[in-house]
Formats: C-alpha cells, structure tokens, sequence
C-alpha cells in the first residue's frame, strides 16, 4: 500500500559501481576488490551533512550467473556501510537486483522497480529526488521512475553504456554530482 508522501525528507538515489566504488569492467564481489572513487565518501558525507537520504540501488547479475551469493554481497555491503558510517555519513537502504536480462524481472535497471519499491517502502515523491549512476542503465531507469539524473563518467571502464538517454546532468564524480543535487534543491527552495 502507498504510504502518504514523505515531503520533509529528500532522498538520493545512488547506483554503486562506477558511483561510490570503481568500475572494474568486471565484478566487484570481494572486500579486496573493492576501490572507493575518490570524493565519494565526501559526496556522501556531504549529502547527510546537507539532510538528505541516501538508498543504494544496484544491478548485481552476479548473483544470477552464481559468481557471487546473497551472504557474500551482504558481507560487502557491511563493509561499505562500515565506512561510511565512520566518517559521518549513512546509507538508508541498499535496494540491489540479483537477475539478468533474460530473467525478465522487473528490478533490473533499465527497470524502474527498485526505484519504485524505494518509493512505496519510503514514501517518497519520486520528481523530488536525484538518481546518480554512470550508465544509460542508470540514467533510464530514473527516467522510467520520474527522478532527475546525473550521470558520472569520470570512472567509467567498460563498455555497459548501450542506452544513451541523456542525463538531465553531468558530472565528474559523486561530489560534483552532490554539489548539483544541493544546488538545483536550494534554488527550488527560493
Ligand atoms: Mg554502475
């Protein structure tokens, strides 16, 4: 059931590889393998000190194709959330999809369903929010939602970027991206 829209709070939505650690080009599904991105703690941090909510969505086909496990993705998510919480920030909830294209779910990005369950779960008005991700995949899944995004390319390593829809932002990293979400959401605030 939809909850009544949540308008105090102000989300962000952040894909993780490419965003928060670095695009291998392959699977990231062990701690030793795991690269933060410069400035993405900071864009992090930030984004908490500035009062927003942070939920994680992420496409983890691994899990499908049986390279990673649903224990071994949560032991990386701790870790991840480890740090982040060290240094001051918070992530509300990691939303991820553990399917491939050819299981036909509903939750892998391209599709809107990760971002649309956020929505139920969270009460969150979808237009409010900024989805930041360094793919089409990324970008079209929060068209699909209704966010606006922002797309990274500093970081980007492979070749994943089939779909093109354009980003209604570009950034370097995740700390220009958080910059923009500030910035567009105080001038709104005029
Ligand atoms: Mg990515």
């Amino acid at each position: 059931m939809m909850q009544e829209t949540n308008s105090t709070r102000r989300f962000v939505f952040l894909d993780r590889d490419g965003v928060i650690n670095v695009e291998r080009g392959v699977y990231t599904t062990t701690i030793d393998q795991w690269q933060w991105i410069p400035g993405a703690l900071e864009g992090i941090k930030r984004l908490a000190d500035a009062g927003f909510s942070i939920i994680v969505i992420t496409n983890q086909a691994c899990i499908a194709k049986g390279i990673q496990t649903e224990e071994g993705l949560a032991i990386l998510h701790e870790f991840m959330l480890d740090h982040i919480r060290k240094i001051g920030g918070d992530i509300l909830r990691i939303y991820h999809c553990p399917h491939r294209d050819s299981d036909n779910c509903n939750c892998r990005k391209p599709k809107p369903g990760m971002l649309l369950g956020a929505a139920e779960d969270f009460g969150i008005n979808l237009a409010e929010t900024f989805l930041i991700g360094d793919s089409g995949r990324d970008i079209e899944a929060g068209r699909n939602a209704g966010t606006r995004t922002i797309l990274v390319d500093g970081y980007r390593a492979d070749a994943d970027n089939t779909l093109n829809e354009p980003a209604d932002f570009r950034a370097d990293n995740l700390l220009e991206a958080t910059e923009i979400v500030i910035r567009e959401i105080l001038l709104e605030k005029r």
